[in-house]
């Protein structure tokens, strides 16, 4: 009875880079492919939404090029250690 929505753009992940180590490149959650935050040819991914406090990138929203997934990147800031102003 019920009618599932069938329009569905991709599905939403959220990674922690803090639990990232090397350059920060990290595969899709989804369908594993490697997305590089130093590929900045967008061929792989598509930066959708970018969230700055203070000059600082706290919150990147990207998708995946391959599967259309969103992806929200958090933990820029504990990242960026030894960054902070206090
Ligand atoms: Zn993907």
């Amino acid at each position: 009875m019920m009618k599932k929505a069938v329009v569905k753009k991709g599905e939403a992940f959220t990674v922690d880079l803090t639990t990232i180590e090397g350059d920060g490149a990290f595969p899709c959650p989804k369908c594993g492919t490697v997305i590089s935050p130093e590929d900045e040819s967008e061929e792989v991914y598509t930066i959708v939404d970018t969230k700055i406090v203070n000059d600082q990138l706290v919150e990147l929203v990207v998708m995946c090029g391959t599967c259309g997934s969103t992806i929200k990147l958090a933990g820029f800031q504990q990242a960026m250690e030894g960054l902070t102003n206090e």
